[in-house]
């Protein structure tokens, strides 16, 4: 084994981006393909609000892309992720099982119901929800009439939300096959795994929903954006009503039949999410070589690089590396930043945080180590 030094490794992004001076962003959008020709379309169409042909043909191309049977293009992952619970028949105060180790956003949306997170730990290979953690979270529960419920709490388990971490996929079959098992409602966050498939099935339709982001930072971008997936008729076609204010159609009358949203996602960021979507493959192919060099460098030294199982095509969203201490990390974390070369701890853990810290959990000793030593590294798609 070989010591790499963070000097070292800025030089070898340096190369990689060929940038020998320039700062590094962690993740940049690029707009080389038809983004300013949809978004004069929708200008000059005076189409730039909540209808229009562009909101449609993003549907269509997360449909055909992902094969599921209903994608409905929404204001952002968050907004996603919520209404997807909310679909899965989410309530007050039940329990929704999920990872600590996430962004803010998948708590967020629980708690928009009124639900309570509780969390069980990471897969050290995948950074996803671990099969073994939640099989034994679940062996704390009881099945009644078709639901599951936390013995200790008499809670029910409304729905399970693992996370596809970084674009590299959970083990989300033998999660999906769990949560069948004890008949909870499988929501995929897929909001950065984007063109990632597990056994050759794209995330996201491994439950009952998906949500996928397209935020600035993800793999490719709508300024704002997100879509939820799902093969369910009645979901399909109440996720669409739900995020339009639950109007019933009508050429006139201004009706509504529920408690519904304003999360439609406009047509003019779904003009930049199609001319990005068009570009997705080859962004994904450079971010394969990207995420090869990385392994390539790494290889054979004591900071770990998470690569993929064979089983996983990932779409390389972002590398990370796993440094042999909290302090060794924190060196890297100050040179790199300091020389330019933008890199990124792991999110707090969500335990950690006030709103969150009550939420049970399992002791997260996976997440606990992950998140003391996990490095991001620049990981943008190269024009
Ligand atoms: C980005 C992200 C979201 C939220 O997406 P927005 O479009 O920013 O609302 C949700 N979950 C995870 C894990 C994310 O990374």
């Amino acid at each position: 084994m070989s010591t790499i030094t963070a000097a070292q490794t800025v030089q070898f992004i340096r190369e990689l981006y060929g940038q020998p001076e320039a700062f590094i962003p962690l993740h940049a959008p690029h707009f080389v393909g038809n983004e300013k020709k949809y978004l004069n379309e929708c200008i000059d169409s005076t189409f730039v609000s909540s209808v229009g042909p562009f909101v449609d043909r993003f549907e269509a191309w997360m449909r055909e892309y992902t094969g599921a049977k209903y994608a409905i293009a929404v204001v952002n992952g968050t907004a996603a992720l919520h209404l997807s619970l909310q679909l899965a028949g989410v309530q007050r105060d039940e329990l929704v099982v999920t990872q600590a180790l996430s962004f803010i956003a998948t708590c967020n949306a629980i708690s928009y119901i009124g639900a309570e997170p509780c969390f069980v730990d990471v897969d050290q290979q995948t950074l996803g929800m671990s099969t073994a953690a939640l099989e034994a979270f679940f062996s704390t529960c009881e099945i009644r009439n078709n639901a599951c419920y936390h013995k200790a709490t008499g809670k029910r388990v409304a729905a399970c939300v693992p996370m596809h971490t970084f674009g590299i996929a959970a083990e989300i079959d033998a999660i999906a096959e769990l949560c069948a098992r004890f008949y909870v409602p499988l929501v995929e966050d897929a909001a950065e795994s984007l063109g990632t498939t597990w056994k050759g099935k794209h995330t996201g339709r491994f439950g009952l929903l998906g949500a996928y982001s397209f935020n600035g930072n993800k793999t490719v971008t709508s300024g704002g954006g997100g879509i939820i997936i799902t093969d369910d008729d009645d979901l399909g076609k109440m996720a669409k009503h739900l995020s339009t204010q639950a109007k019933v159609p009508h050429r006139w009358e201004f009706v509504h039949d529920h408690i519904g949203y304003n999360y439609r996602c406009p047509n003019i960021n779904s003009a930049l999410a199609l001319a990005q979507l068009e570009q997705l493959e080859r962004y994904i192919e450079d971010k394969q070589k990207i995420a090869s060099d990385y392994e390539r460098f790494f290889a054979n030294s004591n900071w770990h690089f998470f690569a993929v199982d064979q089983q996983c095509r990932s779409n390389h969203w972002l590398n990370a590396i796993l440094l042999p201490t909290r302090a060794e990390r924190d060196d890297f974390l100050t040179y790199t930043n300091d020389h330019g070369v933008m890199t990124r701890p792991v999110w707090e853990l969500m335990h950690r945080l006030s709103m969150f810290a009550h939420c049970m959990h399992d002791g997260l000793p996976n997440s606990i180590d992950i998140a003391d030593r996990l490095v991001n590294l620049p990981s943008s798609f190269r024009p």
